[in-house]
């Protein structure tokens, strides 16, 4: 067990009294005991970060002495990358291969990419604005950044914020889930051994109901970069409007992929199962309503149940395993009630639905992937995020109802679209209420590319040069380059 997951605040590793076991759910078993953070270690951070702020060296380094420090911590990250796809895949029960292959690379990559790519951007712009005056606009890193995320995608959540927040010239005080903070802890040591000065990023772990608000509510920081649920994201924007943070807001969502008559069946059902049983359905953007065009509509569900059936569950260690075990027994107690709540309002499960019989799992939180149709639009399960492997599948005829059915939730984070005709599925995609609309394809995300949610998916985007500009502030500098006197400024008053 690791007993060694202290707490990272102004460049020193701090061991708390108050503990907690982090638990593997493929085993159910505890695999180390972390510090957890108080409301004196959040009042230590926030101390922290801004003392780097205002006095430190951080925000005043030029561009190319941040890029190197930067450089630093995806190095650091690949030379650990067997390590922390161990741990997060201990921690989170993602199955190894995931980790290995997804998660920590795109980690280092997301580092390495803005700060070859993005930095730049803060450079300052001169406009000429009159016969005698110049205008500077200024990009400003925002100050203090406070980085809430999830347990879905730890790391890589942790990385994409970071890598922008710090590439801006910022100091981060980083809060993961307190349900997977291991992965954090470890990259507070890479960002130490990188050489960042003290108090520039700082990480604590601790439960977001008992220091989220002291966090978030905080005057000494400048902006709140949040992923999770939109129930807290509700809950954070009211802490942070006492003090008018600026704010990111990563939520929710209820996706849709659209799959029209005309596509290759196969393709099209291979890739839906893995866009909604990706990581046990645990992601933002799964694709938990797919709507099939009448004419393959029988052959899609049959095949795709097929599939789903064969879809091998195990051990997050074991490199065979497609389908881990969900992240703790209250959210697989979560998906249940989802799926009981749908069958009384007159659902089928046409398969899972329970979970698996396999000893080998039994201390585990597993659970089948599940197929439900016959769910009523007006349903629970049809409006709202179970965040677990359930999709319903259901029928549309035209491309108008599936837009319309797709945009019928309250959430708008992301949507698929699967056509061989690319004209009608641009068409759509404009109409569609989504951040992100991949076109037969699905998952992929590019550092190139904003993303983000609109509705009750949130607002701000992650990555791209707009994801990296979040970051910053601008400010507007006149210069008056004329010698004269301006009847304007110096008469007004008529003195
Ligand atoms: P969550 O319950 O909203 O928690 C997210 C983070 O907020 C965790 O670090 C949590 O800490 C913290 N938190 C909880 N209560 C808080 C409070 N009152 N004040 C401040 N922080 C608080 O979400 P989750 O269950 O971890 O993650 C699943 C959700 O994240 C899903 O809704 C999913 O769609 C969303 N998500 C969105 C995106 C996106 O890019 N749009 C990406 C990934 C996930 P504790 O865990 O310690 O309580």
């Amino acid at each position: 067990m690791n007993s060694k997951c202290p707490l990272y605040i102004n460049g020193q590793f701090i061991e708390t009294a108050e503990k907690q076991n982090i638990i593997n759910p493929s085993t159910g078993k505890v695999i180390a005991e972390a510090s957890l953070a108080s409301d004196k270690e959040v009042d230590l951070a926030l101390a922290s970060a801004r003392e780097a702020f205002d006095r430190g060296p951080w925000p005043q380094f030029s561009l190319i002495e941040r890029k190197n420090f930067i450089f630093r911590i995806a190095q650091g990250i690949l030379d650990n990358a067997g390590m922390l796809a161990e741990l997060e895949m201990q921690n989170t029960g993602k199955p190894i291969k995931e980790t290995t292959f997804m998660d920590i690379p795109s980690c280092a990559k997301t580092f390495e990419f803005i700060a070859n790519n993005f930095i730049d951007y803060l450079s300052q712009e001169e406009v000429n604005v009159s016969s005698d005056a110049k205008g500077k606009i200024i990009r400003e890193p925002m100050g203090v950044v406070v980085l809430i995320v999830p347990w879905n995608y730890p790391l890589l959540m942790a990385c994409w914020k970071m890598a922008s927040a710090l590439a801006a010239g910022n100091t981060v005080i980083l809060k993961p889930s307190s349900l997977t903070p291991l992965s954090a802890l470890e990259l507070a040591k890479i960002i130490h051994a990188a050489g960042l000065p003290p108090g520039v990023v700082n990480v604590i772990n601790g439960s977001g109901v008992k220091i989220g608000q002291a966090l978030c509510e905080d005057k000494r920081a400048d902006m709140i970069s949040f992923t999770g649920s939109s129930e807290i994201g509700k809950q954070i924007l009211t802490y942070a409007s006492k003090n008018v943070k600026k704010m990111i807001m990563e939520l929710g969502g209820k996706s849709a992929s659209l799959i029209f008559n005309d596509v290759d069946l196969d393709v099209a059902v291979n890739s839906s199962l893995t866009s909604i049983f990706l990581n046990q359905g645990q992601m933002c953007t799964a694709m938990s309503r797919i709507f099939v065009q009448e004419a393959i509509y029988d052959s899609f569900l049959d095949s795709f149940v097929q599939k789903a059936k064969r879809i091998k569950l195990g051990l997050a260690d074991n490199p065979e395993t497609q389908m881990g075990p969900l992240i703790s027994d209250a959210q697989r107690k979560k998906v249940i009630a989802y799926i009981d709540k749908a069958k009384a309002e007159g659902a089928k499960v046409i398969c899972g639905g329970k979970i698996p019989e396999n000893p080998e799992l039994k201390n585990g939180y597993f659970f089948e992937p599940t197929v439900l149709v016959d769910v009523g639009v007006h349903s629970h399960i049809f409006k709202e995020e179970v965040f677990g492997p359930v999709v319903l599948i259901h029928k549309f005829s035209g491309s108008d109802e599936a837009a319309s059915l797709a945009n019928s939730v309250d959430f708008g984070l992301a949507a698929c679209i699967w056509s061989q005709d690319l004209y009608l599925a641009q068409e759509l995609a404009g109409n569609l209420n989504a951040g992100t609309v991949w076109i037969n394809t699905y998952g992929a995300f590019y550092n190139e590319l904003p993303y983000g949610g609109f509705k009750q998916s949130g607002f701000g985007k992650e990555l791209g040069r707009q994801g990296f500009l979040e970051y910053s502030r601008v400010k507007s500098v006149i210069i008056d380059q004329s010698a004269e006197n301006k009847p304007l400024v110096n008469y007004w008053y008529g003195f």
